[in-house]
């Protein structure tokens, strides 16, 4: 009789023991749960919050980027006007509206292509083509548009990859006007374009003012500016462009640090892509 009694007083005590394990693991679990429920709710309202910030800024800086050329062209076509200019200064006038009309151009089709990347709208028309000579035509228009730099190639001859030809042209001028832009106008940027383990590898390098580490992934996204970029012109929207053209190509695009300054941008595209999502 006793012994029945301890039995159950033990049965009772590890059924009390059982069921507290059970309520702690429970509540362990739905503790976490929530903790982490807590945390991604945080994390998701804190991007849209920096990405409203960035928006506002984007504003900003796209109403500054579109003013001054048209104020530029502006100041162009009124000293066309006046009536005692020689054929040189007329010539030069021209010229100048003409590049102004180019910056718009460029900066009206980055706008229209990020809005048509969110529609899910960027049609990409991939073909096998000769990137070697596409990119040397596109260096060939970036030195005559930026007569007093210096621009270094070293671009491997017929290089085929299958790629729509705007996209890759899109990237590698991004990369390289940012090289530009980045850096001193008495500094060079050297660009290289070449075959690696089955991979083509296009290089650009700057010793401009360089990008610190804790960004280096940021930079690829919509509408981000550093700080430190507050001076140049620009929307943030170059190099998300590039990233999304590389990645629909099943490519990858990185930064790292040029020593001992600046920036070496490189996009790596397997060699055999053979269709484009
Ligand atoms: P932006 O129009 O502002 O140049 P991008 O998307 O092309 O936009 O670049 C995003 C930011 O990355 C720039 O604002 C700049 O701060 C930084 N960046 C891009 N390229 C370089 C570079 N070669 N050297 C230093 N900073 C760079």
């Amino acid at each position: 009789m006793i012994l029945t009694q301890t039995s159950r007083i033990y049965s009772d005590t590890d059924e009390l023991r059982r069921r507290w394990i059970m309520i702690g693991g429970e509540g362990a679990v739905f503790l976490s749960l929530m903790v982490v429920g807590i945390y991604r709710v945080q994390r998701s309202f804190r991007k849209e919050g920096e990405l409203l910030s960035r928006q506002k800024t984007f504003l900003h800086s796209i109403t500054h980027e579109f003013k001054s050329p048209v104020a530029s062209m502006r100041l162009q076509l009124e000293t066309l006007l006046k009536r005692n200019l020689t054929e040189e200064q007329q010539h030069t006038s021209l010229n100048n509206a003409l590049e102004d009309t180019d910056r718009l151009d460029q900066l009206l089709e980055k706008t229209l292509v990020a809005a048509r990347i969110d529609n899910g709208e960027l049609p990409l028309f991939p073909e096998s083509v000769d990137i070697s000579a596409i990119l040397i035509d596109c260096m060939d228009k970036v030195i005559r548009s930026n007569p007093n730099r210096k621009i270094i190639q070293h671009i491997e001859k017929r290089l085929v990859m299958y790629i729509d030809t705007w996209a890759f042209n899109s990237i590698a001028l991004n990369l390289v006007e940012n090289a530009l832009l980045y850096s001193a106008t008495g500094t060079a940027v050297e660009v290289d374009l070449s075959s690696n383990k089955g991979n083509v590898v296009l290089t650009v390098k700057d010793t401009g003012i360089g990008i610190p580490d804790a960004e280096k992934k940021k930079i690829f996204e919509k509408f981000y500016r550093l700080n430190s970029s507050g001076g140049y012109k620009g929307t943030g929207l170059g190099l998300f462009l590039a990233d999304y053209l590389v990645k629909k190509n099943k490519g990858a695009i990185s930064v790292r640090n040029n020593l001992p300054q600046g920036s070496i941008f490189e996009a790596v595209f397997p060699n055999k892509i053979n269709e484009i999502e």
